[in-house]
């Protein structure tokens, strides 16, 4: 399937005008050329997107479970070519890929399944005063919504906006990161297959104009994922028209582990969770608070796990390149940082990072105020910090403008611990379980955003609550005409008084 065959005829005019080329970062060979669309590209798109909405709202929670079930199937069936354009486009291992997807393939059934339960009409209570009416919500789709999605998790993280706004019963225009086109394209044109009838999932691709252009176009919500910087600025810019938006900005993720953990599982858990996809995880392990008793033992085996790691593009490799290229100089800067700043690389330091790829960093003794421990690194690097108990880890891991996750390496305190962490998820004694759990609602606090994808919270986020309230009798007390007596008035005082009035 070749990207011209499946573009719709404004990709194709935009295509005349403008394109730009999409690269593998392990070999910077060019793996596909795409439109940058305008504008009016995007305004077209969202206006197909209207028509398109009306259709699918039609299809009804069973009509749409269907195609999304059929969708999923693809996906699954033809996992390996998913991975191949993740692969090519992010540098990821095809395992690492897969992952991805499998997490997303998750969510897809999941929000499929329960899409009626969690937003069909449900009867509320109405109260004493009002019992001659039947009440109830329902929650009806926003209608077309623009999904902004970043590349590091190029299928999962868009995926988990996509899918929920598709069940909740909307149209999707999706405008995937400039570095992962081919992945936005391939996952556009498989929901087209099962979904030939009208545009429900389209996708427009460019720079940050596209997205920028997409916010401004009229869609009914803007769900992004990013930077806390690009969401600063994408806020700004809905606020000019009102329209709401889900953020879903960076971390800084803290790992506590407390004097009676698991320090083999607690190591294991914090050289994946700060190593894997180059350390470009969102909820990645960046910062480790870890009891002054276990310290020495614990920094021991990170440190023991962390020389085994091998970034590269050959099969075995643990890893792959930074994606994208710039990352470099953060990576490069937060390292040196936190070294001339009296920090002391274990593993990894200075010369870590190359044109490509960045050697395992394992960092300890950096000052907390170093951009090391403040800043989102994004890349494979880690900072290890020892701690008198754990109040002062829960402390030193609340002090940060982020709060994406975290995770809980204890026995006793676990989930004390776990609810006093300021972030929207913590996973105990294991890395990044939330993420897979499709049922948890999955967001930020602070600077890492709000809003929630994903469970029942992801799929109320694309819905609007509608209340109706039914007469089923004429009320023996008429409290809303003008004809209302005293005497009226008078009983509705007493009741008050019996219901409410208690001491
Ligand atoms: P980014 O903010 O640079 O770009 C994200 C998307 O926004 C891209 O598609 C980009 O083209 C678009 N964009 C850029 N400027 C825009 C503008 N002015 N208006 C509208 N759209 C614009 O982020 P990135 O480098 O692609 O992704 C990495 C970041 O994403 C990291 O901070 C990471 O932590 C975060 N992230 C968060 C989650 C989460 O679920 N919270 C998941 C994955 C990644």
């Amino acid at each position: 399937m070749t990207t011209a065959q499946t573009q719709q005829p404004t990709e194709r005019q935009a295509e005349a005008r403008e394109t730009f080329d999409s690269l593998n970062p392990a070999t910077d060979e060019v793996v596909g050329t795409y439109p940058v669309h305008t504008a009016e590209d995007v305004e077209a798109a969202v206006a197909r997107a209207r028509t398109a909405a009306g259709w699918w709202n039609d299809l009804g929670f069973a009509g749409r479970a269907e195609r999304l079930r059929r969708w999923k199937g693809v996906l699954a069936r033809r996992l390996a070519q998913l991975c191949q354009v993740v692969h090519e486009e992010t540098g990821k291992p095809h395992a690492d890929a897969q992952l991805e997807a499998v997490l997303a393939i998750e969510h897809i059934a999941w929000a499929a399944k329960h899409a009626r339960k969690v937003l069909g009409s449900q009867r509320r209570s109405p109260g004493l005063l009002l019992s001659n009416q039947v009440a109830t919500v329902e929650y009806q789709p926003l209608g077309v919504v623009g999904v902004i999605g970043p590349w590091n998790y190029p299928v999962y993280t868009p995926l988990g906006s996509v899918s929920y706004a598709l069940a909740a019963g909307n149209a999707v225009v999706f405008k995937p990161s400039e570095y992962t086109p081919g992945v936005g394209r391939w996952l556009v044109d498989a929901f087209r297959e099962v979904v030939p009838e009208h545009p429900v999932l389209q996708l427009v691709t460019g720079f940050g104009a596209t997205g920028a252009a997409l916010v401004r176009s009229g869609v009914d919500k803007i769900a992004f994922t990013g930077s806390a910087a690009t969401g600063k600025k994408i806020m700004a810019a809905a606020a000019e028209t009102l329209t709401p938006v889900l953020i879903e900005g960076g971390g800084k993720d803290p790992v506590l582990v407390d004097e009676d953990a698991d320090l083999e599982a607690a190591a294991d858990a914090t050289v994946w969770g700060a190593f894997s996809n180059s350390g470009q995880t969102c909820v990645g392990v960046e910062r480790v608070y870890v009891h002054e008793k276990v310290y020495d033992e614990f920094v021991a085996k990170v440190v023991a796990r962390a020389e085994e790691v091998r970034p590269g593009s050959h099969p075995g490799a643990h890893y792959g390149p930074v994606t994208m290229p710039a990352q470099l100089d953060v990576i490069r800067r937060h390292i040196t940082d936190a070294l001339t700043r009296g920090g002391r690389a274990l593993v990894g330091g200075k010369n870590a990072v190359g044109d490509r790829y960045v050697q395992p960093t394992v960092l300890v003794d950096v000052p907390e105020d170093s951009v090391a421990v403040r800043e989102e690194t994004f890349g494979p690097t880690v900072t290890i910090g020892k701690v008198a108990d754990m109040d002062e880890a829960v402390e030193k891991a609340n002090d940060s403008t982020y709060g994406l996750g975290s995770t809980v390496f204890a026995k006793r305190r676990a989930m004390e611990l776990a609810r006093r962490l300021r972030t929207g998820q913590t996973a105990i004694n294991a890395p990044l379980s939330f993420a897979g759990i499709a049922s948890l609602p999955f967001g930020g606090v602070g600077d890492s955003g709000f809003g929630r994808i994903h469970g029942p919270e992801g799929l109320r986020e694309f819905a609007r609550p509608k209340a109706i309230a039914r007469q089923r009798f004429a009320a023996p007390l008429k409290l809303t005409t003008f004809s209302r007596t005293e005497k009226t008035d008078a009983l509705v005082a007493k009741l008050t008084a019996i219901l409410h009035g208690k001491r």
